[in-house]
């Protein structure tokens, strides 16, 4: 797990054939408030277990799990998470919480090919991730959380529901995959995704003063040239229709 700065920690996926999404822990450590956000693929438990008690951090701490939105590769893990952080609660944007409550999986499988293959693969059956869901984000929320703010900002584009985080007293902002290092964005051909509110949501994140970027795959930027997600945006808006 490494330190990005006080309050903000980062412990790397371990993709294999199917990626695991990066996970991050916001909040002071004094404030024994802390957030995770995402959870990963599922089987990926352990290694952040470990790194989380290797960081001294005491897991009862870890109040609750927000996400940025509901793909495998970053729900996958929560019901382990769960399992062992029982008092973590459970928050995401309600145009995934809805669906997964009743349980819809489409959106966690993306497309009906892979969930055959997955299902296979990880024996899941149909309304494995179907779950309670302790707090709807709408997208228009300011949390205090862990002696810190994180504006919510809904991002869908990706998929539906999805929402970034942004503290700006640091300017870090956690867009789960709406937008990557190397001028990169997220995939907008699963169930749920639009290519138009994609490039929306890339806009909305342009008004943002970014100096650290924290996505959920791939590397993570720590000195964000100004204009960086507009200049994206520009690259990717044709396609973006
Ligand atoms: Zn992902
Ligand atoms: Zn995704």
């Amino acid at each position: 797990m490494k330190q990005i700065t006080e309050g903000v920690y980062f412990i790397p996926g371990q993709d294999g054939m199917i990626p695991d999404c990066h996970v991050y822990i916001i909040g002071k450590p004094s404030s024994g408030d802390l957030t995770l956000v995402d959870a990963g693929l599922m089987g990926k438990n352990e290694y952040k277990i470990r790194a989380i008690e290797k960081a001294g951090i005491d897991l009862s701490d870890i109040k609750r799990v927000i996400m940025t939105h509901t793909h495998l590769d970053h729900l996958g893990c929560l019901p382990e998470i769960k399992a062992r952080l029982s008092q973590a609660e459970v928050w995401m944007h309600g145009n995934e919480a809805e669906p997964l409550e009743k349980g819809d999986e489409r959106i966690a499988y993306g497309m009906k090919m892979f969930e055959g293959m997955v299902r296979t693969m990880f024996g899941k059956k149909p309304g494995a991730y179907s779950m309670k869901v302790d707090r709807r984000l709408k997208g228009d929320e300011t949390l205090e959380i862990g002696k810190m703010l994180w504006e919510v900002i809904h991002v869908p584009g990706h998929s539906p529901g999805g929402i970034a985080l942004y503290n700006p007293a640091e300017k870090i902002l956690i867009p789960g995959d709406v937008v990557y290092a190397d001028h990169a964005i997220g995939r907008f051909d699963f169930h749920g995704a639009s290519g138009r509110d994609l490039n929306e949501s890339l806009l909305a994140l342009s008004a943002l003063e970014v100096k650290i970027l924290l996505p959920g795959h791939n590397r993570i930027m720590k000195d964000v040239p100004h204009g960086y997600i507009l200049e994206t945006e520009k690259q990717w808006e044709a396609y973006l229709v």
